[in-house]
C-alpha cells in the first residue's frame, strides 16, 4: 500500500509510515470479526437443539456487534433447534392422537404371549 500523506510505497499492516511519521488507519490492522456462535448454533441446531438453540440466541446478539455478521445462520439456529427440539413431541403426540400404532401393539402383545404362553 501508499501512504496516504507522502505518497512512500509502504509495506502491508504498517501502522506509521517510514517516511513521513504518518499513522494510518486501524483498518488496515483491524482483524476479521467472525461470528463462530451463529455458525456453531445452526450446526448444534441439528445434534442438540437445546445446545445450538443458546448457542444462536448469542450468535443473534454477536451479530450486532460483527456488522451484522452471522445474523441469518442464527435465526436459522433458532428457527432449526425448535422444530428439532419439538418434532418428537409432536411425532408422539401425533402418533397417540391418531391411534397409527395401536394394531401394531396388539399385535406385538400377541406376539408376545404367543412366545411366553
Ligand atoms: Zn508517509
Amino acid at each position: 500500500m501508499y501512504c496516504s500523506l507522502c505518497n512512500e510505497k509502504v509495506l502491508a499492516h504498517t501502522r506509521v509510515c517510514p517516511n513521513c511519521g504518518a499513522e494510518f488507519e486501524k483498518k488496515y490492522v483491524k482483524k476479521r470479526v467472525r461470528n463462530e456462535y451463529a455458525t456453531g448454533g445452526l450446526i448444534m441446531s441439528f445434534l442438540v437443539p437445546i445446545i445450538g438453540f443458546i448457542c444462536s440466541i448469542i450468535g443473534l446478539k454477536n451479530a450486532r456487534l460483527c456488522e451484522g455478521k452471522g445474523k441469518v445462520r442464527s435465526v436459522l439456529g433458532i428457527i432449526i433447534s425448535v422444530l428439532m427440539f419439538a418434532a418428537p413431541i409432536v411425532a408422539v403426540v401425533v402418533v397417540i392422537k391418531t391411534g397409527v400404532l395401536n394394531g401394531l401393539i396388539d399385535q406385538l402383545t400377541e406376539l408376545i404371549s404367543g412366545i411366553t404362553g
